[in-house]
């Protein structure tokens, strides 16, 4: 089955600048903001601007200069949150809902980056 992306979807619509957002950094595929509604002192959204729904779709159909730019992304806004474990930092955790079952909200693939408190054991 092919995914089925919409574009009218709300990230889609912050891509588009049709809707503000708190930018945290923009690369040449992918685009950072804060979560309107932070379940942690830092909750950024990292999204790709390619028009993809969910992990896998990004995962599997990406180019891979669009996913190292992704996966760079996140890795420099951990370092700029001075989060990273490695280098001292608290860590942090980074959730990817995809589809029903992970009660995906917003049908545009993004990662959260939560850091800034403890965040507890989360494996349910
Ligand atoms: P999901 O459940 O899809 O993984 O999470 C979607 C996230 O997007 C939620 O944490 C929600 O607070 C956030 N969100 C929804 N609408 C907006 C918006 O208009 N602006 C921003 N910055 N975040 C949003």
């Amino acid at each position: 089955m092919a995914y089925a992306y919409d574009p009218e979807n709300i990230f889609a619509k912050i891509l588009r600048g049709e809707i503000p957002s708190t930018k945290v950094t923009e690369t040449e595929h992918s685009f950072a903001f804060r979560d309107i509604t932070p379940q942690a002192p830092d909750h950024v959204l990292v999204i790709p601007k390619g028009p993809y729904v969910c992990f896998d779709h990004f995962a599997l159909e990406a180019s891979d200069a669009e996913i190292i730019d992704f996966n760079r992304t996140v890795g420099e806004i951990c370092k700029e949150l001075g989060v990273q474990p490695g280098e001292g930092g608290n860590g942090y955790r980074l959730i990817a809902n995809s589809g029903e079952a992970a009660v995906q909200e917003v049908p545009h693939m993004h990662v959260h980056i939560l850091a800034g408190r403890p965040l507890g054991r989360m494996l349910n």
